[in-house]
Order: structure tokens, then sequence, then C-alpha cells
């Protein structure tokens, strides 16, 4: 009987993290097509039109703010301008601010940039 953690675990989350960026990187390329096939190319917020070289400034944002919610009929998505996603995301971000200052969190504010900060709690909980 050898347990299966073991000291190149660390190594392990290395890859699993580059992993995740690939994909999600290889996921964004997907559903933008797909946005950009079922949405007129225009910003939502704006209404400025977008063709030819200018379509990369064209951005596809996620309603629910979960990437990973790429639902086909598009629903989930929204065609906007670079500078108008900006907008729309500090907007999230202060919001988001305010909900992680919630109190039994206040401790575990430097995990904020580790992106598997909730897998170590998961982890964690269930060694208990
Ligand atoms: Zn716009
Ligand atoms: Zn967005």
């Amino acid at each position: 009987m050898t347990p299966k953690k073991t000291s190149t675990d660390t190594g392990r989350q290395d890859q699993i993290i580059a992993e995740a960026r690939r994909h999600r990187k290889q996921q964004e390329q997907t559903y933008r097509a797909k946005a950009l096939n079922i949405y007129p190319h225009i910003c939502a917020r704006c209404g400025r039109e977008f063709s030819g070289k200018k379509l990369r400034e064209l951005t596809v944002h996620h309603k629910d703010h979960d990437h990973d919610n790429n639902p086909p009929d598009g629903s989930n998505w929204e065609l906007l301008c670079l500078y108008c996603h900006d907008n729309e995301h500090s907007r999230h971000e202060v919001a988001e601010a305010y909900t992680e200052t919630a109190p039994d969190v206040e401790q575990s504010s430097s995990s904020i940039n580790r992106p598997f900060a909730n897998l170590d709690a998961l982890l964690k909980n269930k060694e208990k």
C-alpha cells in the first residue's frame, strides 16, 4: 500500500494549471467563432459595428461572467467592443471585491491571486 500523495504533486499541479490555461485558450477561440456566427458584429453596448481587421476589437463577454458557461445557443454571450467590455468588467470587479470581504474569508484575502485556492480548500476538507 503506497500512498498516492508524493512530493511530485506540486509538479503535477503546475501541469494541471498549464493544461487548464491551454484548454481555456482553445475554448475561447471556439466560443468566439460561434458567437461571431450567431450575433451581428455590433457592440451590444455602444452599437458600433465591426468588420474586417476591426473585428479583433469585438470581444465575447459572458453575461454571468462564467467563462466556462458556454451554451451552444449563445444565451450567455454578448458581443462587446474592447472599451465597453473593459467597463463591464471593472464594474463587476468592484462588486466582486465587496462580496469577497465576507467576514469568514477575511484571512484568506491573500489567496485572490491563486487560481487553485478553492481546490486547496476542497482538498483540506477531504482530509478532515
Ligand atoms: Zn462598445
Ligand atoms: Zn466579459
